[in-house]
C-alpha cells in the first residue's frame, strides 16, 4: 500500500519511517502529482501557519481538499489537526477545513506546552499508549458526526469522522506503532 505523508515543513521523516516499519511504501507528497496512486495521508506537526502557507502556495489545498471530501482517508497529527479543523478558535484562518471541530491552538498554556502521557484507547490498542504532546491544540467543539477516540481531563484530543482522523499528540514520536497501523486500516478499508 502507498502512504502519502504531506512533506511541505514539520515532522516528515518520522512519520515516513514508521510507515515503513509497518512495510508500507511511503510517498513523500510535495506537489500535486504526488496524491496520484496513494490510498491515504498523513498531515505531520509542525507549524499550522506555515503548511497551510505552502499548501496554498504549491497548490496543494484544493485538489488534497475535493479528494479528502470525497471519502479519500486523512490522519493529522497536531498542527495537522488544525489544518483539518473548519474552525480555529485563537486564529483567523483556516486551511483544508474539511473536519466538524474546532480547535484551541496552544491549547496547554507556557507551563505545561509540552508533556508525555500514557492511555489506553480500546479503537486502537489494548496496551497503554505513550502520548507525547508539544504545544498541542484540542478540540474544544465538535458536530455529533465526529466520534471522540480519546480525552485527557475532559478534553477531546483524538477524534474521527468518517474517513478523517484527527489527533493532538504525536505517535510518531514514539517507537509505538499501534496508531499508524489503526490509520492503514482505515487506508485499507477504503482501498477495497
Ligand atoms: N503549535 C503548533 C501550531 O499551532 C502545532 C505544534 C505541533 O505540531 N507540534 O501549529
Amino acid at each position: 500500500m502507498n502512504v502519502g505523508v504531506l512533506s511541505l515543513q514539520g515532522g516528515v521523516i518520522e512519520h515516513i519511517n514508521h510507515l515503513k516499519s509497518l512495510g508500507c511504501n511511503a510517498v513523500e507528497v510535495k506537489k500535486i502529482s504526488d496524491l496520484e496512486n496513494i490510498h491515504g495521508i498523513i498531515l505531520p506537526g509542525g507549524e499550522s501557519t506555515v503548511i497551510g502557507k505552502l499548501l496554498k502556495e504549491t497548490n496543494l489545498l484544493d485538489p488534497l481538499k475535493e479528494k479528502i471530501l470525497r471519502g479519500f482517508p486523512v490522519w493529522g497529527t497536531c498542527a495537522g489537526m488544525i489544518l483539518l479543523a473548519k474552525e480555529i478558535e485563537n486564529d483567523e484562518n483556516t486551511y483544508l477545513s474539511v473536519m466538524d471541530i474546532k480547535v484551541k491552538r496552544n491549547a496547554y498554556g507556557s507551563q505545561i506546552d509540552s508533556f508525555e502521557t500514557e492511555k489506553v484507547i480500546e479503537q486502537v490498542s489494548p496496551n497503554p499508549l505513550p502520548l507525547i504532546f508539544i504545544r498541542a491544540p484540542y478540540i474544544s467543539s465538535h458536530s455529533n458526526d465526529v466520534k471522540t477516540i480519546c480525552e485527557i481531563d475532559g478534553n477531546m484530543v483524538a477524534a474521527r469522522q468518517n474517513n478523517i482522523l484527527a489527533t493532538s499528540f504525536h505517535p510518531e514520536l514514539s517507537k509505538n506503532l499501534e496508531f499508524h497501523k489503526y490509520f492503514l486500516s482505515m487506508c485499507n478499508k477504503s482501498k477495497e
